[in-house]
């Protein structure tokens, strides 16, 4: 008897000598969703987080372009093919993402409108000068902002309307996010965390327990530690994109009802495991009354953290599960 456990403890030696202890890796990228990435992983070695790293980046990059509203790519239909008239096959993930946003758009009663682009892209170009929009041009523009006038028929897309533009800038993050992690887990990472421009996923735990991802402070600093494994968490804030004319701020997340920056929050953090719906409820319920965004939360059963203008805190229940 004595000697099959000794046998037993020298086979379990062996085989867990096979996978040596699981280390921390990370890597950052610059050159993708015009932000910062960073991939965090426990790996047993250097050569398989660089396999993993070099896969995120690859995909990051394949679906950055294909969001991409501003440059074009030999070979490649993509969101500004779109927006330029050109028709022909796009790519699957273009067609989903945009079914995906309708779906959005009607949930959130117009909230989140990817057909914003013409509005969009007279509040970007306005943000590069420094300078407010014309108010009447703001209203003309929104003439041809009707997410109806998006078509998808299998991998054909159709804008009805050639003054219409789409533009992908609150739900290509976070769906790149979600998309790559499915990838990263396709490959065999289990402990993991991807954080696209703070649009972050977790997968698994550290050796040491949860992830811990800090929500930050729109004055800066950290609001709230929550400790997550599974989830993704992202925020959409005031404080992201900005500028100053005559001392009032003008950030970038636009109410589709006045077309104004939305004026009710500073920041609103959503917590829900998806990582493309978190992104899309972060920048509705951003435009929404506290009421109809909890509505829409409780219709996902996510979790959201509102910071209102005054810097109250607003938790939904299920926050304080996560809170460290
Ligand atoms: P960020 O991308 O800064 O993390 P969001 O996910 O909230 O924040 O997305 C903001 C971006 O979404 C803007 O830069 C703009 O491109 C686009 N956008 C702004 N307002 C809206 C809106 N109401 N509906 C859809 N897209 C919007
Ligand atoms: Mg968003």
């Amino acid at each position: 008897m004595k000697r099959v456990f000794v046998i037993l403890i020298a086979a379990l030696t062996v085989l867990s000598g096979c996978k040596a202890a699981p280390k921390r890796f990370s890597a950052s990228y610059t050159d993708v969703f015009d932000t910062v990435t960073d991939f965090t992983a426990y790996c047993s070695s250097q050569e398989e987080f660089d396999r993993l790293s070099k896969a995120a980046h690859e995909e990051l990059l394949r679906l950055h372009r294909i969001f991409d509203i501003y440059n074009t790519y030999d070979g490649l239909n993509n969101a500004k093919s779109l927006n330029d008239g050109v028709s022909g096959e796009y790519p699957k993930e273009l067609c989903e993402i945009i079914g995906l946003s309708k779906q959005w758009y009607s949930e959130s009663d117009g909230a989140l409108n990817i057909a914003l682009g013409s509005v969009l892209s007279l509040w970007h170009d306005c943000r590069e000068a420094k300078v407010l929009p014309d108010a009447d041009e703001l209203k003309s523009r929104s003439a041809h902002c009707d997410i109806d006038g998006i078509t998808v028929d299998g991998r054909n897309i159709r804008l009805s309307d050639s003054m219409m533009s789409i533009d992908l800038g609150a739900v290509a993050k976070g769906y790149a996010a979600q998309k790559t992690a499915e990838l990263l887990e396709s490959l065999g990472a289990e402990n993991f965390a991807l954080s696209v421009g703070g649009n972050v996923v977790t997968r698994g735990k550290k050796p040491s327990g949860n992830w811990e991802i800090g929500i930050q402070s729109p004055d800066g600093g950290i609001l709230m530690t929550l400790s997550v494994s599974g989830e993704s968490i992202v925020t959409s804030g005031d404080y992201q994109r900005f500028y100053e004319v005559d001392g009032v701020i003008y950030h970038h997340i636009i109410d589709p009802k006045n077309l104004w920056p939305a004026s009710l929050w500073r920041s609103v953090t959503v917590i829900f495991e998806d990582s493309s719906t978190a992104d899309a409820l972060s920048t509705a319920l951003f435009c929404l009354p506290y009421e109809d965004g909890a509505k829409l939360l409780e219709k996902y059963g996510a979790e959201a953290v509102w910071v209102s203008k005054d810097g109250e805190i607003t938790c939904s229940e299920g926050v304080a599960k996560y809170e460290k």
